[in-house]
């Protein structure tokens, strides 16, 4: 008997990033040991112990049943507190649903808003969940390019270009994974624009908005005029709270659609863990000194490999304004080295120099017109580690 599988599995993507953590993990332990890793896209740093602890409290409360599927309501309300503080949005909990992932939302987004053969545009480079869940679910995923002479945000008119009457949402990520960049209100209000005359979805990730550097303000494509209703927020604890391992994320949606993905919710996965919640809640309401700390650290860490990696013969980087990402320009040490590409950079500094950074390649394919070279830092490690891993870098790259 042949066993048969979904035609669309074909198109199911990955984060590949893991294949260089799989090829390290390869290695003897003493050279695993001497790696300086630029590649994992999570805080080194712990969970504030007073979220701990409420988690803990919790489970011993045996808080241990199911509760209801878009989340219980003092952790909706808290996290609708949250969104009208920090991004200048009217929310209550009927505009919330909480999962276990933010990532969660992603897949929903489009199985709720869109039809199979609708057209979806993306950021190019961008998070390669996008791609993977717009052509899996059957629509065609349209990149549309950051451009590093804009700062890694996009020129419109290209945007503008990418609609079609078959468009129906375009995904935004901002703070961006891999760039850093943060969109300025000019793409914002532009891309506002399109999504009001064309009738557009828009899908926001926002997972880094509150990492953003140099007292800059976030804001959101939801707060301009008419936007709230058509945009769907993705927004979680991973990140700002360091808590990747937990799963727990939530949307910010129009009520409507919201009972929508609490529906979803109730097919997939019943609710989000009662203890994890009520953690959450306990993260949003107590001071978040810890995070705004890590914040702080994060751009220290942002300005010392910034200055860095632009000492670095035939290196460049552009200043990311947010997250934990920087993407480097290395064109020419490319050149200068005899290497093809970034696939090749990134082995090369993984052979010679035992530093892993992750290739362009991993999020997107490149436009044909793209003629630079680009690798990921994630700096999610100490500062020392950060200077003796660009000083390895310079000497493999200076004097190979
Ligand atoms: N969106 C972006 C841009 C990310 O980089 C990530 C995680 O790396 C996610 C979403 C997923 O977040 P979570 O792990 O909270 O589901």
């Amino acid at each position: 008997m042949l066993l048969q599988y979904a035609e669309r599995l074909k198109l199911l993507g990955t984060e590949t990033a893991f294949a260089v953590l799989d090829r390290i993990t390869s290695f003897p332990p003493e050279r695993q040991h001497h790696i300086i890793s630029f590649a994992l896209g999570e805080p080194d740093f712990n969970t504030p112990d007073h979220i701990k602890r409420a988690a803990i409290s919790s489970i011993n409360a045996n808080r241990t049943h199911y509760t209801p599927s878009g989340g219980i309501l003092p952790l909706r309300e808290s996290i609708a507190e949250f969104i009208t503080e920090s991004k200048h949005l009217k929310v209550n909990a009927q505009n919330i649903v909480v999962f276990p992932a933010a990532k969660l939302v992603i897949g929903l987004a489009i199985l709720t808003c869109t039809n199979p053969g609708d057209e979806v545009i993306y950021p190019n480079p961008g998070y390669p969940i996008y791609e993977s869940m717009i052509k899996t679910f059957g629509c065609k995923a349209v990149p549309a390019p950051l451009l590093e002479r804009n700062q890694f945000n996009y020129d419109t008119n290209t945007l503008r270009d990418l609609i079609t009457t078959k468009t129906r949402m375009i995904v935004l990520n901002t703070p961006n994974n891999p760039t850093g960049s943060v969109l300025n209100n000019q793409n914002l209000e532009a891309i506002a624009d399109m999504a009001l005359e064309h009738d557009l979805w828009i899908l926001s990730d926002e997972i880094y908005s509150n990492i953003i550097f140099d007292n800059q303000k976030f804001h959101s494509i939801a707060e301009l005029p008419g936007m709230q209703e058509r945009t769907i927020i993705l927004d979680g604890f991973s990140k700002f709270f360091a808590m990747t391992g937990w799963r727990l994320g939530f949307s910010v949606t129009n009520p409507q659609l919201a009972t929508t993905f609490a529906r979803w919710a109730t097919n997939l996965i019943s609710c989000t863990a009662t203890f994890i919640q009520d953690a959450g809640i306990v993260a949003m309401q107590e001071p978040k000194e810890e995070s705004l700390a890590m914040v702080r650290e994060f751009q220290a860490r942002r300005d010392l490999i910034h200055k860095l990696l632009n000492e670095i013969d035939g290196i460049s980087a552009v200043k990311p304004r947010g997250a934990f990402y920087i993407f480097a320009n290395v064109t020419k040490a490319c050149q200068n080295l005899g290497l093809k590409d970034s696939i090749e950079f990134q082995d090369y500094i993984l052979d010679k120099a035992d530093v892993a950074i992750l290739s362009r390649t991993y999020f997107g394919a490149r436009p044909p017109d793209e003629n630079d070279h680009f690798v990921r830092f994630s700096y999610c490690i100490s500062r020392e580690q950060i200077i003796e891993g660009l000083a390895r870098i310079k000497q493999a790259v200076e004097n190979p």
